[in-house]
């Protein structure tokens, strides 16, 4: 069967719009609240993870060079202004890759296993059982997780139930070892993305927001014209009339992003947003934030 891009079904009828905005690196954000893990906070904050990932924890770690990675224009790579080396596409591929796999716990050779799946598609990058541990040795060693991990076993141990930073308890049943670990590790921060990306209101905070309002606000008073016409657990996307699209399409993203809070520190998940009449091919929208 011929793949199709799922994107190239998404058209907005004629006359109107799509608005697509999703929460940027969400889940990187709650786990790096959660860890209090500074350079992973760094990374999110001034950076791009994938990026700082590659050049700082996997291909130029203790270089004597803090590194400062900006894009060059152009080619899609990134220089230091220090050091000048070139973290290129590829090594912000691999960054990506362990990225993901390294913070719910994937072991080396499984994300070897993972990567090499995908090696028929581009970049068709492989990496062997070897250079794997090598990477992921090296990730940890540039973001230190181990403390909060050590955290969730002797909460797991104390009473097998974890909470999130919006308060939705879960008690685990599996037997003791690895996977009640991974489950365990990956359960806080998925939740909380999806409480924060519903409008679930964190009680320190007390702020509205989310798909809950941009629906209370931006769709029910105005249908059947304005449609929330998909969801994902951290992105939704909307259509409505062209002449409104600029206009909704800021509230909604405004709504979207909101502050969270986790171990007494608040920070706010980055919201990108998209505008045009074919998700596949839409223009970057801004709300000035
Ligand atoms: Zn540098």
């Amino acid at each position: 069967m011929k793949k199709i891009s799922v994107r190239s079904m998404f058209i907005a009828e004629p006359g109107n719009i799509l608005i697509a905005a999703d929460l940027s690196q969400a889940e990187s954000w709650v786990v790096a609240h959660l860890a209090g893990e500074r350079n992973m906070k760094h990374a999110l904050e001034f950076g791009d993870i994938h990026t700082e990932s590659a050049g700082n924890a996997l291909f130029f770690p203790n270089v004597g060079c803090g590194h400062v990675w900006i894009k060059d224009k152009g080619i899609k790579q990134w220089i230091c202004e220090n050091c000048q080396r070139i973290v290129t596409e590829l090594m912000r591929y691999v960054g990506k890759r362990y990225n993901h796999a390294s913070s719910y716990r994937m072991g080396a050779e499984k994300a070897a296993q993972v990567i090499n799946k995908d090696s028929d598609k581009p970049p068709f990058f492989t990496v062997t059982v070897r250079q794997s541990k090598e990477f992921s040795a090296a990730w940890h060693g540039y973001f230190n997780l181990k403390p909060w991990w050590a955290d969730i076993e002797t909460q797991l141990g104390r009473n097998r139930t974890m909470v999130t930073p919006y308060g939705f308890k879960r008690t685990f049943f599996a037997s003791w070892g690895n996977e009640l670990f991974k489950e365990a590790t990956a359960f806080v921060p998925q939740s909380a993305v999806a409480s924060h990306a519903l409008g679930k209101v964190q009680k320190e905070l007390g702020i509205k927001g989310g798909l809950r309002e941009i629906y209370n606000q931006l769709v029910k008073p105005y249908k059947p014209q304005h449609k929330l016409i998909n969801f994902s657990h951290d992105s939704f996307i909307l259509e409505v009339p062209e002449a409104v699209g600029q206009e909704i399409g800021v509230r909604a993203m405004e709504l979207f992003r909101r502050p969270m809070v986790v171990n007494n520190e608040t920070f706010t998940i980055p919201v990108d947003g998209e505008i045009g009449p074919r998700w596949q091919e839409m223009d970057k929208l801004s709300d000035g934030n």
